[in-house]
């Protein structure tokens, strides 16, 4: 693994955010300077199609507070420019947040300060939120929704201001839209995780990149992340569950298919079919226990098996050192 030569990272997305880039830059280094850290800021730009690229190599340099800057080949999404950004981000603590000037940098020594009485994950809770609530209202159902069904009850999923420790989120693996499912992800490795209110502010610059088809996106993921979690703590109680209940019900139906013979001495069509019906899909339920067994021995230690899903959409184009 790549030596952490940084006390912090700042991991932030950037989609078409031309006008935030310099303010972002300015607010971060300002709040930065006065921590006793060794940090670096990290701007993934997400395939931007306006000037957000550019402006970001025009930054001043500034030894204090060096920039890697990454460009996506085109737009992959909020949560492939984080994951791409933390892949290359060399700090021992991450902070990932919102290149749109929402989230507030000034809550980062928050963040830090809490993240150093033991905890391994700090998640952002945007208590005042400032959007429309055509988008809070939605999200509040979901942040129940998704703390009721994987069992991490986080205020705020979607909050972007989070401190990580390094070790830690690079073991989760994070694919299409899961950066709101951090929390719940995270939870597989067992970490330490605490809430802690932030602020935030409406955007003055461009605008939001998500409409309703967000709630869509949200809750497939909800099922997907579901699936994984309880394939990952328990891989195939599940299955084992429906083979027996497809063999309990076959057993009563081979009984009356044998039972109720027909007055020729066969056996009645509807319960024969019942029984071999119920009896193949126990067998099939199996046989598919077996092979999920099989397939998450062999990726269980940090899901790899996500991760390369992941890095498949991961394209950098440009690097700068
Ligand atoms: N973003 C991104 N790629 C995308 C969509 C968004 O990198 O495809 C970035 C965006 O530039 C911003 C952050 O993710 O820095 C959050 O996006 P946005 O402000 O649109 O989300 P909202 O605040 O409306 O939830
Ligand atoms: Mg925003």
């Amino acid at each position: 693994m790549r030596a952490e030569v940084f006390d912090l990272s700042v991991v932030v997305p950037l989609y078409d955010e031309e006008d935030n880039v310099r303010p972002l830059f300015e607010a971060v280094r300002a709040v930065l300077r006065e921590l006793p850290l060794r940090a670096e800021l990290v701007l993934v730009d997400d395939g931007s199609r306006d000037d957000t690229f550019a402006r970001a190599r025009a930054l001043p340099r500034d030894p204090a507070l060096p920039v890697r800057i990454v460009r996506l080949r085109r737009n992959c999404g909020q949560t492939v420019a984080m994951a791409t950004g933390i892949r290359l981000a060399r700090g021992r603590v991450i902070v990932t947040m919102d290149g749109d000037l929402q989230n507030d940098p000034r809550d980062i020594p928050r963040l830090l300060a809490k993240l150093e009485e033991g905890y391994d994950l700090v998640v952002g809770w945007r208590r005042r939120r400032r959007d429309h609530w055509s988008r809070v209202l939605p999200s509040r159902v979901a942040n129940r929704l998704i703390g009721w069904v994987t069992g991490v009850p986080i205020r705020d999923n979607g909050c972007s201001l989070k401190a990580y420790r390094a070790a830690l989120i690079r073991r989760i693996p994070l694919y299409a839209e899961m950066h709101r499912f951090i929390p719940a992800m995270a939870s597989l490795a067992a970490p330490r995780i605490a809430e802690l209110e932030v602020r935030h502010h409406p955007r003055r610059f461009g605008r939001s990149k998500y409409g309703f088809s967000r709630i869509y996106k949200v809750l497939l993921d909800l099922l997907t992340i579901r699936t994984i979690l309880s394939f990952a703590r328990r891989p195939v109680a599940w299955l084992a569950g429906l083979a027996g209940v497809a063999l309990a019900a076959a057993l009563p139906f081979a009984f009356l298919a044998l039972n109720g013979l027909t007055s020729d001495g066969r056996p009645s069509v509807v319960w024969s079919a019942l029984t071999l019906l119920a009896g193949s899909l126990a067998l099939f339920a199996l046989a598919l226990g077996f092979l999920v067994q099989t397939v998450h021995r062999g990726h269980a230690r940090d899901f790899d098996l996500y991760r390369r899903l992941a890095c498949r959409r991961l394209d950098p184009l440009e690097a700068s050192p």
